[in-house]
């Protein structure tokens, strides 16, 4: 093990600039290069000429290129376009958006190109992928991509795994027995290495493949199983002193409903063992879920000990810090917020009072895990969103205490079996309820054509003094053209349709003073109209927005379509969903009529998983699993669950360092 930890500069080919440009990939020794698979496979056999080609269809071409230039598109985007001969005639292969490759492909240059056919006479294709030849380079069939950077080729990349898996193959540990092997009808992790890498075939592959998600989930399973060692640790009992939780059910200006008080005492029974707790706690978006958190937080401090709360975003933490001071804070709780943008100054007075038990409950972003950070008596750590989280840093944060209990939120359905494997033994607890007098939120398709029509909606309810959100689609996995959409889209209605209206405009690069300043004015009906991109999606909670637009809505998922809606029917006035689409495929069509019949997010959860298949299901990316390279907790769930057998036949102190390269859990402050 020890050689595959050795850094990346051993290779040949690997100077300091690479070794940067590798790190900033998250690979940087032998170990982690090993395990940067294949993004996708070119099968390079057939390779098409020219002629032959059919417009939209995906090809190959080979050939020279003969002349090379640069230009700008009407809407300012860069275009290369290179002339390139080959043995059936010429073509004309055009690149966006990468201007530097002016300096990488030059004319008499042999060069491999994929991509689709935009026309064929004259022949034009536009390149996803492309590869310079050299002169006598025979091309592999199947070869593979990399998720890449710029500054290192496809090329380079297979010649760094060529050698990696060459010199160090030898060297990686085999976990399985044959014995083991056979039982789980899963082949050797060398040559399942090798293999994922350069398959010679289909069945190569699906091979590597099928060992490598079984030794990832392997050794995520021996992650949790010491994680949880330390679980069978005596926890802390909570017993109160005094009435504060009382006090605070009182003061409460609602009634819990039935199942808020069910989740409740199942949550407190947990506080009161000395086992430790480690409770789901799974609600539909609008259960409140936020007050159950509250109350046992309550009964941490009531019971001498304090309490934690961390939350996936800013905006997100600054809201709670709010909505738990009011509901803590008139029973003498005492509550602070520690977010990335605290200033020094307020960031070492928390800290220092945190320090000496002077603040009882502590609710913050990621700032929480950070060094520095340290509790006089952590009795509780509340997680929520949990899936926006990883392993790592639901560890780093009740490593912040002697084993405290933990309690973690979300509103994403996640099935029993998906739930213990992803997070190790915990219990479930489930809000089924919404509380009293909510109306179901209607909601409604409409197409772009109609699009006066929706504005004209959101209007008549601002007039009548609600307010609405109107949220801008993911235009790329970008954030920089997300927030531009936004932007432009809050430019155009402010200045058209909207004109003498209150807008507001959020995004997720703004400085967070001034998102809690724009949240703050939404909230207190100043800004009537809220342009934000998905930073909105989880958790913001203002009762009077009862309007949802979402433009685009054809490019969500239903997960997120539903997390959005959910910020609007939070009181009992009715609320409206508004998507404005332009569905092109059968899925779409039917995601959006999904929404119009159903409010209820078990319904279409399920609904995803027909519509999308198993391979997709509701949210797996978000579970916090994005640690995962390889195996897919719903696609492999039934691998997963041999992996867990499998891991109790094995000892995890034998591969300590082996889990911990691919499952570091040390550095705790990272994000994923
Ligand atoms: P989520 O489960 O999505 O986090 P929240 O905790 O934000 O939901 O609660 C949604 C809204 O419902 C909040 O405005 C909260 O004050 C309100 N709420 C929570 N519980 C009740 C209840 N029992 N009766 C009435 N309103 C409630
Ligand atoms: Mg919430």
């Amino acid at each position: 093990m020890e050689r595959l930890l050795q850094k990346v500069q051993y290779l040949k080919g690997v100077g300091p600039q690479r070794s940067r440009l590798l790190a900033k990939m998250g690979i940087f020794n032998i170990f982690d290069l090993l395990w940067h698979f294949p993004r996708t496979y070119m099968d390079r056999s057939s390779v098409q000429q020219p002629g032959q080609l059919v417009i939209g269809e995906q090809a190959n071409i080979i050939g020279t290129v003969k002349t090379i230039r640069s230009s700008r598109s009407r809407k300012g985007m860069s275009v290369l376009s290179a002339m390139i001969s080959s043995p059936g005639g010429s073509i004309q292969a055009v690149w966006f958006n990468q201007p530097f490759l002016i300096d990488t492909i030059k004319s008499g240059q042999r060069i491999w190109l994929h991509g689709k056919i935009k026309n064929v006479l004259p022949p034009e294709i536009h390149v996803s992928e492309y590869e310079i030849l050299g002169q006598e380079d025979t091309v592999p069939s199947i070869v593979p991509i990399y998720t890449t950077t710029e500054g290192i080729s496809q090329r380079v990349w297979r010649l760094l795994m060529d050698q990696a898996l060459k010199s160090y193959l030898s060297d990686y540990p085999e976990i399985l027995n044959s014995g083991q092997r056979e039982h789980y009808g899963v082949c050797g992790i060398r040559e399942a290495l090798a293999n994922i890498h350069f398959p010679l075939d289909r069945n190569a592959y699906v091979q590597a493949r099928k060992r490598l998600a079984f030794e990832e989930l392997l050794l995520f399973q021996m992650r949790l199983l010491e994680l949880s060692a330390e679980d069978t640790h005596a926890g802390l009992i909570h017993r109160e002193k005094n009435d504060l939780v009382q006090r605070v059910l009182a003061a409460l200006p609602y009634k819990l409903t039935a199942a808020q008080q069910r989740v409740i005492a199942e949550i407190f029974a947990d506080m009161e063992s000395p086992r430790i707790m480690n409770r789901l706690l799974q609600g539909d978006v609008g259960a409140g879920k936020t007050v159950v958190a509250a109350l046992a937080m309550a009964k941490a401090v009531a019971s001498g000990y304090q309490a934690a709360l961390m939350a996936p975003t800013e905006i997100l933490a600054i809201q709670h810090g709010q909505v738990i001071n009011d509901i803590l804070s008139g029973s003498g709780v005492k509550t602070a917020l520690l977010t990335g943008s605290s200033t020094a100054a307020q960031r070492s007075d928390i800290l220092y009072q945190t320090q000496h038990g002077e603040i009882d409950v502590l609710i913050g972003t990621h700032a929480l895990i950070q060094e520095g950070v340290a509790f006089e008596k952590l009795g509780l750590a509340v997680i929520d969103e949990q899936h926006r989280f990883g392993v790592r840093q639901r560890a780093a944060l009740t490593a912040k205490g002697d084993h405290p209990d933990t309690l973690i939120m979300t509103a994403t359905p996640i099935p029993r079996t998906l739930a213990l494997t992803a997070y190790g033994n915990l219990e479930i607890s489930i809000i089924d309820q919404l509380p009293p007098g909510r109306k179901p939120v209607k909601t409604k398709y409409l197409p772009y054509k109609a699009r006066v029509q929706a504005y004209r909606y959101v209007k008549q309810e601002i007039m009548a003094g609600r307010q609405a959100y109107i949220v801008c689609p993911l235009v790329e996995e970008s954030e920089t053209q997300d927030l531009q959409a936004a932007v432009n889209l809050y430019d155009e209605l402010r200045n058209g349709i909207f004109t003498g209206y209150e807008l507001g405009l959020l995004h997720g690069q703004m400085r967070p003073v001034e998102k809690e300043e724009i949240m703050s004015q939404f909230k207190n009906g100043k800004i009537k109209i809220l342009v934000t991109t998905t930073v909105i999606e989880v958790g913001v909670d203002v009762a009077n927005a009862n309007v949802m637009l979402i433009e685009h809505a054809e490019r969500f998922g239903l997960s997120q379509l539903h997390q959005l809606r959910g910020r609007v029917g939070r009181s009992s006035v009715q609320s409206y969903c508004i998507l404005l689409a332009e569905p092109h495929t059968d899925e779409s069509k039917q995601r959006l009529r999904a929404m119009e019949i159903s409010n209820d997010g078990f319904y279409l959860a399920q609904q995803d998983l027909s519509i999308r298949g198993p391979g997709d299901f509701w949210g797996v990316r978000q579970h916090g699993l994005d640690q995962l390279k390889i195996a897919n907790l719903t696609k492999d769930l039934v691998l997963a669950e041999k992996a867990r057998q499998c891991s109790r036949e094995l000892n995890p102190l034998d591969w300590q360092n082996y889990v911990n390269a691919r499952f570091p859990v040390s550095e705790g402050t990272a994000m994923n």
